[in-house]
């Protein structure tokens, strides 16, 4: 068992039976054993792989897509570029270094990168090193400096941890992590049913409740009501708010099982967009989408720029970015296209941005 597998089952043994909101906090973000604390877990070598990381096409078209939306928000100087969870700084990299062809957008942009892992804030000041624009980590949303803002998410809000119900004879229960008979963790429910949930299911029905997201798509649809801006958030999940367990726990690009050596793969849940709309559109934000996401960087023109690159390429690679773009686009098994979605929240101020306008998106 991991070291911090140790820590939570004496955790359980003195206090009892945690939440899987704790157990997913705790295994991501333990200061000293938590998953993305003290290691770079993205890229062939690592646990999973990113959009960003398949292909320099994702950021750059979010870079370019950024431009635009700062130049229907009325072009404010200056615009705060921020990204939550960020990663390598891959995205941002090849956000910013697109960027480059409008350069009063450039010239306008300071950068803040919202970050709770030291080990990978470092690894993003390596990868920008040489971008040439101002950049400054920060722990959390609030502490971001105020101003209009254009906010980039990849693959942030499935970090997030998420609480989980499981109906039984009638009554929603908590599901819980404790110990089992020789001393395991293991999955239970709470012995007390919850009594404010209203929702009624079929017997054996898992609802997940991302509370943690539910607060922070709050604090984001506020401030960009009261400061303006635009918030694009890219990650896996459902369009509609429905029943069942989505937890999951990759390590070495396989699945594994989240309680067996916590703090040693990546937990994730998936993304109830419908129930981050609800919260962010009460602040009195717009919500545009969610979109597949085959279908938003279509919009946005991968498949030209995908042509481009190829063209330029060595005739070794020039497949790479086909390769590439299929599996960004692509909705078959095994690809991101439609398992992905894009959502926009933005001050009602802001037009509709590039790739959600009302026409169907382009065919290759
Ligand atoms: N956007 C990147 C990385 C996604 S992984 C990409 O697409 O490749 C999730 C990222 O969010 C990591 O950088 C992780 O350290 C960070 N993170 C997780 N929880 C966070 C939180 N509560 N606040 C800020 N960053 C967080």
């Amino acid at each position: 068992m991991s070291a911090l597998g140790d820590e939570i089952k004496a955790m359980i043994a003195s206090d009892g039976p945690i939440t899987v909101e704790t157990f997913m906090e705790l295994a991501l973000a333990h200061p000293d054993y938590g998953y993305y604390m003290n290691r770079d877990p993205f890229g062939a070598e690592g646990d999973f792989t990113t959009a960003p990381e398949i292909s320099q096409m994702f950021g750059e078209l979010l870079g370019l897509w950024a431009a635009e939306v700062w130049s229907t928000m009325g072009r404010p100087n200056p615009v705060r570029l921020v990204e939550l969870g960020p990663g390598r700084g891959t995205l941002m990299s090849d956000a910013l270094r697109a960027a480059r062809i409008v350069p009063a957008f450039r010239a306008a942009v300071d950068v803040t990168l919202i970050e709770i892992s030291p080990a990978l804030a470092n690894i993003q000041h390596e990868a920008l090193l040489t971008s040439g624009a101002p950049i400054a980590w920060r722990a959390t949303l609030s502490e971001a400096p105020e101003g209009p803002a254009i906010i980039l998410a990849n693959e942030f809000l499935d970090a997030l941890p998420v609480r989980q119900f499981v109906r039984r004879g009638g009554r929603w229960r908590e599901r819980m992590v404790r110990l089992d008979g020789s001393g395991q963790l293991a999955f239970g429910l709470s012995s007390d049913p919850v009594p404010d949930i209203k929702v009624d299911a079929d017997e054996g029905a898992t609802l997940e409740v991302n509370a943690v997201a539910h607060r922070f798509m709050f604090e984001l649809g506020a401030r960009l009501v009261k400061q303006g801006g635009t918030a694009l958030f890219v990650d896996y999940g459902h369009g509609a708010t429905g029943f069942g367990d989505t937890l999951q726990a990759l390590r070495a690009h396989r699945m594994v099982d989240p309680l067996v050596n916590p703090g040693e793969a990546d937990i994730t849940a998936h993304v109830d967009f419908a129930a981050m709309a609800r919260s962010a559109r009460a602040t009195g934000a717009s919500i545009y989408g969610p979109i597949d996401q085959g279908d938003f960087l279509r919009a946005l023109g991968i498949d030209m720029r995908t042509r481009a690159l190829a063209q330029r390429a060595p005739p070794e690679r020039a497949d790479e970015f086909e390769q590439a773009r299929r599996r960004l686009v692509g909705k078959s098994d095994g690809e991101m296209g439609a398992l992905f979605k894009a959502m926009v929240v933005a001050n009602r101020s802001v037009p509709p941005p590039p790739g959600f306008q009302p026409y169907p998106a382009r065919q290759a």
